[in-house]
């Protein structure tokens, strides 16, 4: 079994005011109350919910993470927050390069360069995606992507640093399609990213987490999350509902009882 916790983070996108988020933790935390001590479980609000998470999420060993950063600490850029402000809020960590921002509001992989420096200056784990589109897949390109990706993206981060990254390997394709990567394609994926970080050295890819994200539902979630490769799972659509993003997680967790057991069946 590896040594790294997995880590199951809940993306909510553009989903969730205060109160929807509060009304979550009121259904989430007795499902999980003491049960997912194997796994790091992070929970992604928009900006606005941050708050309502941090505090809702205090002292339940929950982890809060932002859905963007802009790189410098602060300026002239009109809707944009900054790494220290999520910092001084309490959030844990926050997701960078999700394939929404790179596709629809034009991120690239030069201003995720700064970015994840910007995250780790403040004490803020990365969860930084990468993953092909389809085309690129059926073009044979998938290796070259995930390279030129995380080539640029990790180009300023210290090899000390790096351990403290997660990165989500998120194919396009399988992202709100219902169409999940098989756990070859995954499992493929993610070895060829270990062996990119093992190229900036040799320990931080033994303790890099690399997780898996697309379409991963409870119906899939413990075949997905099986191998010892695969360190948990980035969810988009599935996480907004408590007891699929418990199920979920509970699969990620090594530790844990399935509900079979619990219920005593
Ligand atoms: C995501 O948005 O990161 C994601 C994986 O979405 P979904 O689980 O809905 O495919």
């Amino acid at each position: 079994m590896s040594e790294r916790k997995p880590l199951v983070a809940a993306n909510w996108k553009m989903h969730k005011t205060r109160a929807e988020t509060a009304a979550f933790l009121d259904a989430f935390l007795p499902l999980a109350g003491g049960r997912l001590d194997g796994v790091e479980v992070v929970l992604c609000p928009p900006y606005t919910s941050l708050q309502a998470a941090v505090e809702g999420c205090a002292g339940t060993g929950l982890r809060v993470a932002a859905q963007n950063l802009h790189f410098e600490r602060q300026g002239a850029f009109t809707g944009e927050v900054s790494a220290p402000m999520l910092a001084e809020l309490g959030v844990d960590a926050v997701i960078l390069g999700h394939s929404e921002r790179r596709q629809l509001f034009g991120e690239t992989d030069e201003a995720l360069r700064r970015k994840v420096p910007a995250a780790l200056a403040e004490g803020l784990t990365p969860i930084l995606c990468v993953g092909e589109t389809i085309v690129e897949r059926e073009a044979g390109e998938t290796e070259d992507v995930l390279r030129r990706q995380l080539e640029t993206d990790l180009t300023d981060v210290a090899e000390a640093d790096l351990a403290g990254i997660a990165i989500a390997y998120e194919p396009v394709w399988a992202i709100g399609t219902g169409k999940n990567a098989t756990v070859d394609q995954a499992g493929e994926a993610i070895a060829y990213i270990r062996s990119l970080v093992a190229a900036h050295g040799a320990s931080a890819a033994e303790a890099s987490r690399i997780l898996y994200g697309g379409s991963v539902k409870p119906a899939n979630a413990a075949e997905l999350l099986a191998p010892d490769d695969i360190d948990g799972a980035l969810v988009g659509g599935a996480s907004l509902s408590p007891s699929d993003f418990f199920e979920i997680a509970a699969a990620a967790d090594p530790t844990s009882v399935s509900p079979t057991e619990r219920s005593g069946s």
